[in-house]
Order: C-alpha cells, then structure tokens, then sequence
C-alpha cells in the first residue's frame, strides 16, 4: 500500500477553485435554461414592479432578441450599476424574509444570469423625472455609464444573442421547436390569473411579413378585465370559456391544512387529448404534478370520454406553508399537507363531475317528462331502486370506475337500469338511448353488481388503518432486492413487498373497475389453446411421454372451450376479449400507464380455467379478480436481475462445455455459440430494459397509485408484508456515536 501511495497521488486529478465568470456562467445555465425561462423570469420582474401593461416581442424563438416593456416603477438610476450584478435584488434582506415574500423574485439572480448568457439592454425612467436612462450589460457589469434617453413610463429590457457563448445549448435549441409557442403559452397563462393586466406577445414587424396583409397580429393579445372567464375567452378561446365550471375549496384546520383554491375546471362537453393545467400558488406560476396527476385520474374515471381537463386554479396559502426556494427557476415549489390538499381538492372536482355528468343525463333522459327539474336525488333513485345498489354510488368514483373513451354516457347508468318498472315507459327518447347502449354493447340482462359492491365492503371493512396512513405518507426510497422496496414513513424505515402490495392493489382495482375498464389492445391476438398448452408444459404435469401431451392437449382444449363460453361475461365485466377462434386480443387497463408483463399471460389463462370458480357469482368475480391480481401484480420479472447476481446469468458459456454450469435448467442460451464476448449483449439488455421498466413502474405507478387507492387488508400487518427495520432516530444516534 504505502509503496503504491505516490503513483496514486500523481493520477489523482487536482482540485482546483473554478474562476467566478465560470461560476456564474454554470448558474447561469441553470437559471436561464432556454428563452422561454427568460422571458418568464423577465414578466416576473414586471409584474412585481406593480406594472398593467407588459408586452413582449420575441425574435428568433427568443435567440435572436427578447424584448419586455412594461410600465411599471421602474428603476432608480443609482441601482443601475449593481442591477444585474448577481445577488442583488429590492425584494429581500434577509432570509427570514423569504418566508413571507409576496413578490416573485427574491434571489437577484434572473438578470445577472441574463448577462453571463446574452447581451443585455435595460432602459428605464422612474416616476417624476424628464428623462430616462439605457445601459448595457456584459457578464453582470454595465459596459458603459448609463445614457440619458427619451423613455415612456417603466422598464424595457432587451436580451440579445441568447446562449451565444454556449454552443451546445445554442444547437440544441435551434435544432427543436422554436420557443416561441412556450412563450405564447406562459403569457397566456400570466394573462388569465393577472387578470388587472394587458399582456400582448408578437413577433417583430419584420418576420411578419408572411401575416396576412403584414399587419402586427399580436399571438397573445389580453386587454385589463374584471373577468376570470372573459380572459380565459379572450386567450384560450370560446370553445374552453364556455365548457367551464367554477369551483372552489377552502380549508382552515391548521391541523388538516389551510388553503383557499378557487379556479374554472373543463365540464364533460370539453373533449381534448392534451391536459391544460394553469396553476398559480400564491400567485405564482408553478408545476405541481401530483396534483396535476391526481385530477387527470379523476376526469379519466369520471368522464365517459376520458377527456383531458383544461384546468386553472388558484391555491392561496399563508406564505410560510410555501416553500418557493426548491427549484432554481422556481417551476415548482413545495407545500405544508400538500397530500391532504390535493385529496380535498381532487374530491371536489369529482363531485362537481359526477354532479355535471349526472344532470346531463337526467335531462337528456328525461327532457318530456321533467324538463325543468333537474334533481340529481332523483336522478339517482331512478338508478338504484335496490339499498345496496344506492351504497355502490358512494364510492367515489375516481376509486372506483374508469369509463370506456369509446363507450356512451352514462354507461354504469345503463347498467344499473336493469328494472327500470315504471320509468321505462315513462319517455321514448330513454328507451332509445337504453337500446342503443344494449346494441353497443351487446348488454346482458343479468348486470346485477351487488355480489361486486359487497366484495368491495369486505375490502373496506379489513383495511388497516395504520398500514393506510403509511402507504398514502410514506415516501418512497428504492428497491431494497428484488421483492421490497424500502419505505420511510416518519421516523421509521420499512420494508414492503411490492408483489404482495401490487397484487392486492390490482385486484382491488378490478372490482372498483368492475365493467369500466379501458382496453388494451394485444398488438396479434392470441391462441388461447397454444398459450394454455404452454403453460401446462411449463407446470410439468406428473405424467411421461405422449399420454402427457395428449393430456395436455386436452386440458388445454376443455379450457379454450369453456372460455369461450364464458367470453361474453369475460368481455363484459373483465375486459377480457376472446373471439370466437378462440383468441385472446384485448385485456383491461387496471392502472393507467400500466401494462402486466406478457409473459405470464399463458400461467393467467390457465390460471383462469382451473382455479375460477364459474358457478357462484360472487365467487366467480372474486376469484377472477384474484387472478387478474396476480397477473397484473409485479413481480420479478422471468429474466434474472441483472444488476444482482444474475448477472451471472448473461455470461456466456463455452461451446460444448459442461451445460449445466448456469445451475439452471432454463439456461440454454449459447451453448453452441461460440465466445467472442463474454456476454450475451442482446439477452441482457433485453434484462436490463425489463427490470427497468419495472423499476420505473414501481416508483411512478406503484407507490402513487396506492396512495391514492389501496385500502392495506389486516392481514398485510402480520404476513410480512410491511417489515419495520428501523428507526431513524435511532440510527441517528447510532451514526452520531460513530
Ligand atoms: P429578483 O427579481 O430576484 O429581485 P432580478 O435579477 O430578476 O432579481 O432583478 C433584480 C432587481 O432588478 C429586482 O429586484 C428589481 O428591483 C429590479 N428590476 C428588474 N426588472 C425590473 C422591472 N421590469 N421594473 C422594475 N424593476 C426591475
Ligand atoms: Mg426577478
């Protein structure tokens, strides 16, 4: 060791203190990432300037010229000399402060980073003098004194050449979409909360020559109102304005959570593929994607044309349950109970949904009979002559159901018209749409869901309530091995076993879905007879030779048969098509971005043939539910781990050498391949993909889903399941002692 030392020391690469132009040049990139972060930042300053006019001018996509004039405050001509020096801001003094800032800037950073990017050019005149001032800016210094200009009320900041010393990042943009419809957007969307203030965003008169008669159509054009929904027409258009409903939620129970959200949300007429969500959170402009993802689960479930919403809410909150400082652009900022908030809000939109679905229906029903009564009472006893169908509309439905895009209205309503006595009779237009229902979907007259609801109950009553609470708290850490993930909730650490978890998660799924699944489709459909014969040979039946593949061919043909005979229900319920070939083509979408692993589909339909139980309803839907859970579950995908010790598994072997050196019987890859490489590349990259993926759904389907949907039975709390393995304060202790 001590001989090696100095040879080591010589290759150990030296560190060294980074030049501060090169420090500010990194921050820069980071703060200004692209034009349109520019231009953000640049409205920001603006509108903190208390200004009612901001308009922009973009050339370029923002790389050749970013123009903001505001008539705002402007700034005094003795700050000009530090203005765009970084860390110099009029918003903060000192770091409490951040706790209450109101303003959007607070880091003095926006403008020097500018500078160390771009050239920078700032005119400017305060309230009661003659005339203003212009300076240029180079790497967060004045080029020159500042020189007495003519200048209208406020500030204009001019950013040229952007990225101009930052090749990549320059090649890169010029490469993708221009920024310029980012731009467009994120002024439409300052133009819909700040309502008190014009906006307007054009290209430079030059480049529009191409406009019809050359004139300066402004892309965002925004005139001061006293109305949310004018600007939201003025911007977005009359085909979102008038599918909007108003909606607001406050909460003040410092123990749950204190908020005031108030915003329009998309009704069921609106019918888009792409999500709009404006959120301001005090004010400020911000992602927030679990709340984003939250309400999208809500309008896919709720709304029969799984639309995507168009969304603008606004969330107030006392400024020290904010933290603004968690992201160098500030998109995204982080929440006190932001769980509890967005539950209470997600509940909200579906019950206006459901609210808006259901008086839809009910005049479209029954517009002859009632037209002025839209009750949504009544509505529903016409829905559920029996008590325990009323209990199934209690479940919320973004727990419980999720519509077919293709499928009518009110589809569960169809359904639960099973015997519909008097009501039937009542008007032709409800027999029509009944009817049609039944021919879409081939209705069958038996859709009696109680057995369903009363599976549903059991889950309910056997939830554990502190198991609840540490799936919908914790937090997520990695995967621990191939089976448990570890977890963190409080001060604790556990570990989970994400088959188990997922399991129960699907099959609860299954039947809060029941009959309102989306469909995915199989890419070839497939022959049940083969994949079952599969299956079977994978099982190994205790029988030899050919009597055994008879065997087979025989347990695999009764199989097909009675699926076959059961695809009706299958499709109707499960979302389980077979066709009348006998093949298999379509399965259900238990979580969104969510498809099982293939490879087990053979062990499903087998699965599905002799452990059903197909005589009892209620039996029957439980065990195919548990089924469906099992399939869909994660579990470790066949291949093994790559990163673990099955690397092992990828290693290749040499021709002719002793086949049984894998220790497994699957193994037979390479054996007659001769070595070039010492792995089979193809093989594990295939691995290495699958694991992957299941990796990723694990963390960002898994682990949000539960949060949202799984109700932990009792028995998870003593069949290891959830294992605690430590307490961080007493690792704490333990590290502090070392
Ligand atoms: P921050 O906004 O975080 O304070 P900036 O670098 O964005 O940092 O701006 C620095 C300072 O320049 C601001 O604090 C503000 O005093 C002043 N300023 C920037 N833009 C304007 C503007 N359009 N009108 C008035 N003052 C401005
Ligand atoms: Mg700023």
């Amino acid at each position: 060791m001590d001989i090696e030392a100095p040879e080591e020391a010589k290759e150990l690469p030296k560190i060294q203190r980074l030049d501060e132009s090169v420090v500010n040049r990194i921050a820069a990139g980071e703060v200004i990432q692209r034009p349109v972060s520019a231009v953000k930042e640049l409205v920001e300053n603006s509108l903190d300037a208390s200004s009612t006019s901001i308009s922009v001018v973009v050339k370029d996509g923002g790389l050749k010229l970013i123009q903001v004039s505001d008539d705002g405050h402007g700034i005094r001509h003795e700050d000009l000399p530090i203005l765009c020096e970084r860390h110099t801001t009029s918003k903060l003094s000192k770091y409490e402060d951040l706790q209450s800032i109101k303003s959007m800037g607070f880091r003095g950073e926006a403008l020097a980073s500018m500078t160390y990017v771009g050239h920078v050019t700032v005119t400017t005149i305060t309230k009661g003098q003659l005339h203003g001032y212009r300076v240029s800016y180079r790497d967060g210094m004045m080029e020159h004194e500042p020189k007495a200009c003519a200048a209208v009320k406020g500030t204009q900041i001019m950013v040229e050449n952007l990225f101009y010393n930052m090749i990549a990042r320059r090649k890169t943009l010029q490469n993708s979409a221009d920024d310029y419809t980012k731009i467009v957007d994120v002024l439409s969307r300052f133009a819909i909360h700040h309502i008190d203030v014009s906006f307007s965003c054009r290209k430079p008169f030059l480049s529009l020559l191409c406009y019809q008669h050359g004139a300066a159509r402004a892309d965002v054009h925004s005139v001061a109102t006293s109305s949310r929904l004018d600007a939201i027409r003025s911007v977005y258009g009359l085909s979102v304005a008038r599918n909007l409903i108003k909606i607001e939620a406050s909460d003040n129970d410092p123990s749950r959570s204190v908020f005031e959200m108030d915003g329009f949300i998309s009704n069921s007429n609106y019918v888009v593929k792409k999500t709009t969500m404006v959120l301001f959170i005090n004010d400020r402009l911000v992602e927030c994607t679990a709340l984003k993802r939250a309400l999208e689960i809500v309008y896919s479930a709720t709304l029969p044309k799984a639309s995507k919403p168009f969304i603008y809410m606004s969330i107030i909150l006392p400024p020290e349950h904010v933290d603004v400082n968690v992201h160098p652009t500030k998109r995204e900022v982080s929440l006190l109970n932001q769980e509890v908030i967005i539950e209470k809000i997600q509940s909200l939109v579906e019950s206006m949904l459901r609210n808006s679905n259901d008086s839809r229906t009910f005049q479209e029903q029954t517009v002859e009979s009632s037209p002025s009564v839209p009750s949504i009472t009544n509505n529903e006893s016409h829905l559920n002559p029996s008590p325990s169908g009323s209990k199934s509309q209690k479940v919320p439905v973004h727990k419980m159901v999720r519509t077919d895009s293709s499928d009518p209205a009110g589809r569960l309503h169809a359904y639960l018209y099973k015997k519909p006595q008097n009501h039937l009779e009542m008007n032709s237009s409800l027999t029509a749409v009944r009817s049609s229902v039944r021919q879409r979907r081939n209705l069958k007259e038996t859709a009696d869901l109680t057995s369903v609801q009363e599976l549903i109950d059991v889950i309910d009553s056997k939830c554990h309530s502190g198991l609840l609470d540490i799936v919908r708290q914790c937090t997520y850490v990695g995967m621990a091995d191939d089976v448990f993930a570890l977890l963190q909730h409080n001060t604790h650490l556990y570990l989970a076993n994400v088959v188990n978890l997922s399991k129960e998660l699907m099959y609860q799924q299954v039947l809060r879905r029941f009959a309102h699944f989306n469909a995915i489709q199989l890419s070839e459909s497939a022959p049940l007879q083969e994949l079952i014969m599969l299956a079977l040979k994978e099982e190994e039946l205790d029988l030899e030779g050919n009597e055994n593949d008879d065997l087979k061919m025989k347990i695999a043909e009764m199989n097909t048969q009675l699926l076959k005979q059961k695809a009706e229900m299958l499709e109707e319920y499960f979302c389980i098509f077979i066709d009348s070939d006998g093949n298999l083509s379509r399965l259900p979408i238990l979580l969104d971005q969510y498809t099982p692993d293939m490879d087990r589909v053979p062990e499903f339909l087998l699965c599905l043939g002799n452990d059903v139980d197909w005589e009892d309803e209620k039996n029957c839907f439980q065990s195919l539910a548990a089924a469906l859970g099992n399939f869909y579950a994660m579990h470790p995908p066949l291949l093994p781990n790559p990163s673990g010790e099955g690397l092992e598994f990828y290693r290749k072997r040499k021709h002719g050498k002793n086949p049984q050196d894998a220790g497994k019987s699957s193994c037979d890859i390479g054996d007659d391949i001769e070595i070039e490489d010492e792995f089979e590349h193809e093989l594990l990259s295939e691995a290495e993909t699958v694991w992957g993926q299941r990796d990723w759904s694990i963390q960002h389907v898994l682990f949000p889903s539960m949060r949202l949907f799984l109700k932990p039975p009792t028995s998870m709390a003593v069949n290891g399941t959830f294992v605690r393995v430590a307490s961080l304060e007493k690792l704490y202790k333990i590290f502090e002692r070392c």
